[in-house]
């Protein structure tokens, strides 16, 4: 028997997923179950429309496996398309709920749209009720011993450590509330024209099941994951970005998972480390929640006067994967093709952009935020900003990555470079042929055309303009701190 309203209707409520596509571990789910009678509900509302075309392709699969587990649960997901505020009220008022339950995604746009729908739902006697499913540990738990913010990682890691991670939940009984009406789903990726095809094709499954398979495939070799900086070896990592960024499986759950090969002495290192990476995410919504600029905003002022060139031909060329610098252009058209790029190249490819192009690390942000399937707005800033030196914690802007010598120590062989470059030492594989199939034709972009056999900038060249124009910048705030060159 569900509660009574004062109407006498018999009250329901309402989990409302977002990036948080799962059953097990999903703390709005749980609370919306022990409330009563369950209404699944998705909007494709003004928040996710504003995000980049991979992103929405890719929740577009997650939400269909959601969809599909639910009914096997003999439950139905609702899909409503509108704005959020107006949606939810009005599903909420056909379904009798007095209760909202949603998981926290602490990011700009989704915390001022959360903000408009509490205020409606309010005024009409009803409650939107917020639960962490997202993270680790709540970013606000997580406070230096002066009650600060942490803005260097090592002590933050130290940190969650110490407060220790939640065990996840399990699935929730679920009762279900007889279901109102659903939009069909609508093609959330339509821009994408064709990329979409090739990414159908080079995307790992979608859906909670399958993420949790990969999971479990990962753990079964995770001592290789001492080879993590090698693209040449995608297996060495989890491949788990995209699947956390739609939330087809909840950090907790990784984190219980692989804190059991800490007690193995053949695993425990390459677990260690893996749980470090995993803290990164962590460590970068703590900042984003803390300076909501950081997608878009230098966090060190000083980098607001560094003077980046405005050059269309590099940044077209860098953007089309045509730098001629093969490191960089395998990873550029892995994402392409893919919807993710190996983190090594990511470093690779965005200190290309920054230092050796000069170019504004806001059009490398972008760029990825519309190419990646992994992207999360936290990682993605936070990274970009750590690359480009206007970041807390972040390398200093004199550490300049070679792409040359970078390629040479991880893909010693060229294997990466020629899975992804059509041409490139007599490269004909045909994942690198895909990248000609997914870019816009009016690109006019054919794979007969080969590799280009000169770089636009000379790397050394490249290297000295970078570092002119950070001596420049110092010039002109003589209080910022001064290091030497270093290179890697
Ligand atoms: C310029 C740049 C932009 C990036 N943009 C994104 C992004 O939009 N989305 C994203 O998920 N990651 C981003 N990363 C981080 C990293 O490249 C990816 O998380 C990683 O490549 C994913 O592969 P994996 O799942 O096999 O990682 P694994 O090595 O198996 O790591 C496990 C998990 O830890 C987290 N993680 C690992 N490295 C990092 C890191 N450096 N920062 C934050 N979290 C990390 C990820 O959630 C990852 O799935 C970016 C890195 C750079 C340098």
């Amino acid at each position: 028997m569900g509660r009574i309203g004062e109407r006498g209707d018999t009250l329901t409520t309402i989990c409302w997923f977002r990036r948080d596509l799962r059953v097990a571990d999903n703390p709005a789910l749980t609370a919306a179950a022990a409330a009563g009678p369950v209404v699944a509900l998705f909007v494709v509302d003004e928040v996710l429309r504003g995000q980049g075309a991979a992103t929405r392709w890719r929740m577009e699969g997650a939400l269909e496996a959601l969809a599909a587990d639910l009914a096997t649960r003999g439950g139905a997901l609702v899909v409503r398309t509108g704005d959020a505020a107006e949606v939810v009220a009005q599903v909420a008022a056909e379904v009798h709920a007095d209760e909202v339950h949603a998981n926290d995604w602490p990011e700009p746009s989704r915390i001022a749209s959360d903000r408009r729908v509490a205020t409606r739902l309010t005024g009409d006697g009803r409650r939107l009720i917020l639960h962490c499913g997202h993270l680790l540990v709540p970013p606000h738990e997580i406070r230096t011993g002066s009650g600060g913010v942490y803005k260097v990682y090592t002590p933050f890691a130290r940190a969650v450590r110490r407060h220790g991670v939640p065990a996840p939940l399990p699935v929730p009984k679920l009762d279900w509330a007889g279901p109102p009406a659903s939009d069909p789903l609508p093609d959330m990726a339509a821009d994408m024209n064709r990329g979409a095809d090739v990414l159908a094709r080079h995307a790992p499954p979608a859906g909670e099941a399958a993420a949790l398979k990969r999971l479990d495939a990962f753990l079964g070799r995770t001592e290789g994951y001492t080879q993590r900086d090698r693209p040449d070896r995608p297996d060495a990592t989890s491949g788990l970005s995209d699947a956390l960024a739609v939330g087809e499986v909840s950090p907790r759950t990784i984190w219980a998972a692989a804190e059991r090969h800490l007690h193995d002495p053949a695993r425990a290192q390459a677990a260690e480390k893996f749980l470090a990476e995993l803290t990164w995410r962590d460590f970068a919504w703590h900042l984003l929640t803390e300076w909501p600029t950081l997608p878009v905003k230098e966090w060190r002022p000083e980098f607001a006067a560094f003077p980046f060139r405005r050059d269309k031909a590099d940044e077209t060329a860098w953007t089309r994967a045509v730098t001629g610098e093969p490191l960089v252009d395998a990873g550029l058209r892995e994402m392409f093709v893919t919807g993710r790029m190996h983190n090594r190249v990511r470093l690779a490819v965005a200190s290309y952009l920054t230092k050796h192009l000069l170019i504004d690390w806001r059009v490398g942000l972008d760029w990825f935020a519309d190419a990646l399937i992994d992207w999360d707005p936290a990682s993605n800033a936070m990274n970009w900003q750590w690359v480009a030196g206007s970041g807390p914690d972040a390398s200093p802007y004199f550490r300049v990555f070679n792409p040359a010598t970078q390629a040479a120590k991880f893909d010693p062989k060229g294997d990466y470079r020629r899975r992804w470059l059509w041409g490139w030492d007599g490269s004909d594989s045909d994942d690198a042929r895909d990248y000609f199939e997914a870019v816009p034709r009016s690109w006019g972009m054919e794979s007969g055309d080969g590799y280009p056999d000169a770089p636009v900038v000379d790397l050394a060249q490249g290297r000295r303009r970078a570092l002119d124009a950070l001596a420049t910048m110092r010039q002109a705030q003589p209080d910022v701190d001064a290091d030497s060159d270093a290179e890697e």
